[in-house]
């Protein structure tokens, strides 16, 4: 029997790291000593007290049936907590908060409840390819909103043209941003929230970085700003915070509609996360934050030795004020693909190019710095050595 995909399958550009690891394992195969600075999937264990949770909570019956696709309400009522004693902003966790099973989960699902075929959504580019590609699943058209360097990586929202803003219906956000690692100000927050609501365009900021930041600067949550709970939801992840990539959980929060909206979604499509895996969430969300304090203090002395080393190698940097992302111009003459071609074939170090993130992306690449110390460091001396 021929078996023939669906258009919307064919239609999918190869998943970026799924192109970048054919390439790293040809090499791999040829006996290079591969360092990967392409994906963000921190290195650092996830807390010891987070995993010993697990680990109670792993044992109790009640936990091993169907969990609720909504969450718990205690794991709802942590998130809120959390989320008041970090914004200032109080939530309703029956209302206002739902779990994912990672955000990337509410992100691909959001469209499935509000954007109908023919529908435009705004998205960021460079971005999270997720916000594309759900939108694409449900027949939506994707309008590209540039992110450009002399903008501070913020889209111009003035920019988009009014036809386009006519049928548009949802818009993506996210700041911090991978992959520039630009942050938002709450100036910029309120021209989105006027634009939303004058337009009546559905806000989605993903907020999955918003506590990988430096210098002391905590990025602001788009719902403290005003008119931000009328138009929007925010998405937030335990994968990068507490280093929780593989368990998979994080949360929406915003307007009562929109969550119930992306729940009704869930409600027919999955069946929530592990309860355990929820119960350890609680005691990630929990008082003590000093573990995310300590990757913070991690990643922002990596940041540094990745600049003095991209530096000395002759490379422009935009300066992260958070993630764990390095945004950085390729050379002269060189497209992001060769130079991310160049920097795997000369160093065994593999990057990602920055249109992997979208045509906007063309002219940078992007180092992650989600490995050990000592690799980061080798992998910035053989940088260093580049010849460019
Ligand atoms: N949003 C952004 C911008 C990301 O980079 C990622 C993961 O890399 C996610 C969301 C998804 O994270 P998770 O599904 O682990 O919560």
């Amino acid at each position: 029997m021929l078996i023939k995909k669906a258009q919307r399958i064919q239609e999918l550009p190869p998943y970026l790291f799924a192109e970048i690891d054919k390439r790293k394992n040809a090499l791999k195969a040829r006996g290079a000593d591969i360092i990967s600075l392409g994906i963000g999937d921190p290195d650092l264990p996830t807390p010891r007290h987070i995993v010993e949770q697990l680990k109670i909570s792993a044992e109790k019956a009640v936990n091993h049936r169907y969990p609720d696709y909504e969450g718990l309400l205690t794991f709802r009522q942590a998130a809120a907590s959390w989320y008041g004693k970090r914004f200032g902003v109080t939530l309703d966790p029956d209302r206002e908060v739902v779990s994912l099973i990672g955000s990337k989960e509410g992100i691909a699902h959001m469209p499935i409840a509000f954007v109908d075929p023919g529908d435009v959504v705004l998205c960021p580019d460079p971005g999270y390819p997720v916000y594309a590609t759900g939108t694409g699943f449900c027949g939506g058209i994707v309008h590209r909103m540039p992110l450009l360097r002399r903008n501070d990586f913020l889209p111009d929202l003035d920019a988009i043209p009014a036809d386009v803003v006519k049928r548009a219906k949802l818009m993506w956000l996210c700041y911090p941003n991978n992959p520039t690692s630009a942050v938002a100000s709450r100036e910029f927050f309120r021209s989105a929230i006027r634009f939303a609501e004058k337009n009546e365009i559905i806000l989605c900021h993903d907020a999955a970085y918003s506590e990988i930041y430096f210098d002391g600067q905590a990025p602001i949550s788009f719902l403290e700003v005003e008119g931000a709970r009328e138009v929007g939801i925010e998405f937030h992840s335990l994968s990068k915070t507490f280093n929780m990539t593989g368990w998979r959980i994080g949360f929406a929060v915003g307007n009562a509609e929109l969550i119930a909206g992306l729940g009704k979604v869930k409600t027919n499509v999955d069946s929530g996360v592990f309860q355990a895996v929820q119960e350890a969430g609680i005691a990630a969300l929990g008082e003590d934050q000093s573990c995310v304090a300590e990757s913070r203090a991690i990643f922002q002395r990596r940041r540094d030795l990745a600049l003095e080393a991209l530096a000395k190698a002759g490379l422009r940097a935009y300066t992260p004020r958070a993630t764990f992302y390095v945004w950085v111009e390729t050379p002269k003459g060189f497209s992001s693909a060769d130079f991310a071609t160049k920097v795997l074939e000369e160093t065994a170090v593999v990057i990602t190019p920055g249109t992997g993130f979208g045509p906007s992306g063309e002219g940078y690449v992007r180092f992650s710095l989600t490995v050990a110390d000592d690799r980061l460091a080798e992998a910035l001396q053989r940088i260093e050595g580049l010849s460019v």
